[in-house]
Order: C-alpha cells, then structure tokens, then sequence
C-alpha cells in the first residue's frame, strides 16, 4: 500500500469480501416477513400496533414502529401499577449485513431489540440492577409500560407474542438492535436451548450467520451485543429514545453533513479485524 493504487486495490478487496459475507449473515427476506403488529386495537390506547422494515439506504434498513401492543395488555393504569401505555415514535437503523463487533457492548437501559410486533425488549434488569423478571411486575402478557414515558416492553418471552413449541426449531421472534435476528429457545433440531448452551451475549453462530435466543433463564433474551450498533440506536436511556421524526421525515438528531453511507461503512471496517488481517495479507502480492 505504498500508492494510491494500492489502496484502489484494497478497496476493491473489501467490496468483494463485503458482497462476498452480505450473501451469509444478512436479516434473511423470511426473518423480515415474521414482522408486523396483529390487527387488534389497543384498549388502553384506542390505537393499533404498527411495525415496518425498509431499506434505508445501501447498507442499512431503518425500522419504525409505535410501541402499542397487538394483545390484550394491562389495564393500565390499574391499583398496583399508575403508568399508562404511551404511543412511541421508533426509529432504529440496523445493518442489511449485521457485523460482528471486535469488543462486544455492554446494553443500554430501555430498549434492546424489537419484538416482531415492534414492541420493544428490554434487558433484564431493573433500575437498580436486580433481575426484572423476578422484581416487576406484568400483566397476563408478561409486559408493562415504563413510568415516565409509557414504552410498553418486555424483558423475557412474551408468551402473547409467540407460543414455545416443545421439539420444533424456533422461529424469527424479533431483531436486535446490532441487526441480529433474536430466535425462540429451540435449536435446529427442536431441542431447548439454556443460557449455558449460548455465549455471552446470548447467542450462537448456525451455519454463518449469528441469531440471539431467548431463554427461560436469566438474562432471557440477550447478555449483550456481539455486533456493531449504529450510534442513534444507543440513545435508549429508560423507557426508550426521544422521537426522532421530524415534519419533513428526516431522520433528526443527525448532523447534515454526516453520511449514513459513510457512517455505516465506518462501522462495517470496524468489525472485520480478521478479514483486515486477510485483506493486507492479500494486498503484498500487489
Ligand atoms: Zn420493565
């Protein structure tokens, strides 16, 4: 890399190891499809779910949902618990081709992924850090809504959500927000997965491509995240992030001149710190 043509060699490296990994571990056309919020209005909102996944640009898609759950939820408010369910205005940008992080990121409060109806997960702790799950309390469809800013979500299996079928493979039941999709306990062979059968962050490689699974024990849905997080998804703070919609549609809080392309492609260099090995490696015969 000693010429300007060495580095026109070394980006084109990069394309085809980048087009080459796109066709293993990309969110798969199927996995999108299990997404959407039922047709079911909200008592305690008068309001209808909402969830949608498009493409954002060339290497990202942008989700957007409102919170409301598809089911049955509290009442809320109600004698044990005075918050009510709040409409939310979701935006998160995931990696058409989420890309493995070279340190894995500690998750934030509020919202960690998405169930396929766009109601949040969250992780599994409470705000003073003891475990949720055995600490809150939730409704007959295992969520509740935060205090302050109403984001309904949850923090293990939503069993209004999706069934767990004893010896089948799981499905698709949501996406992180490093773009990974999260799967139900079962492995490929129908067996249920525990936490000590998963890494740290919850999750396995199956045939190149990493899913999250939730379990029945602690931390349920995910530890932390193994891949790369787009900076605007990491705004969570309790309860979820601010609206970031403003009337012309663009997506605010991001500087004008930053590059979404460019950001991302920043992102996607950083993970692959064994192809860079590769790639310069291959770049001496140049
Ligand atoms: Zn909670």
């Amino acid at each position: 890399m000693k010429s300007i043509g060495g580095y026109q060699i070394l980006s084109g490296v990069w394309v085809f190891f980048l087009l080459l990994f796109k066709q293993t571990i990309a969110l798969s056309p199927d996995e999108i499809a299990a997404f959407g919020a039922r047709t079911f209005t909200d008592t305690n909102t008068g309001l209808q779910g909402t969830i949608t996944i498009t493409e954002y640009d060339e290497l990202n898609y942008v989700i957007t949902a409102n919170g409301i759950p598809d089911h049955e939820a509290g009442p809320y408010p109600n004698d044990q618990d005075s918050s009510v369910i709040i409409e939310q205005d979701f935006v998160y940008y995931i990696l058409k081709t989420p890309v493995q992080a070279s340190e894995v990121t500690e998750l934030p409060m509020g919202t960690i992924g998405l169930a396929l109806n766009g109601v949040p997960y969250f992780n599994p702790y409470t705000r003073i850090g003891t475990n949720a799950v055995e600490n809150e309390l939730f409704d007959s469809c295992d969520g509740h809504p935060t205090p302050e800013a109403g984001t309904y979500h949850y923090h293990d299996h939503p069993s209004c959500v999706f069934d767990l079928e004893s010896g089948l493979p799981s499905e698709v039941v949501g996406v992180a927000l490093d773009g990974y999709p999260i799967y139900g306990p079962n492995d490929e062979n129908g067996n249920e997965l525990m936490t000590a059968d998963l890494d740290d962050c919850h999750g396995r490689w199956v045939n190149g491509s990493y899913q999250y699974h939730i379990t029945q024990d602690f931390p349920y849905i995910l530890g932390c995240y193994t891949g790369v997080v787009d900076d605007r998804n990491m705004m969570g703070g309790g309860g979820g992030p601010p609206p970031r919609q403003n009337p012309s549609g663009d997506p605010p809080g991001q500087d004008p001149s930053d590059n979404p392309s460019g950001n991302a492609m920043t992102l996607t260099c950083r993970g692959y710190v064994h192809l860079l090995l590769l790639v310069v490696s291959l770049s001496v015969l140049f």
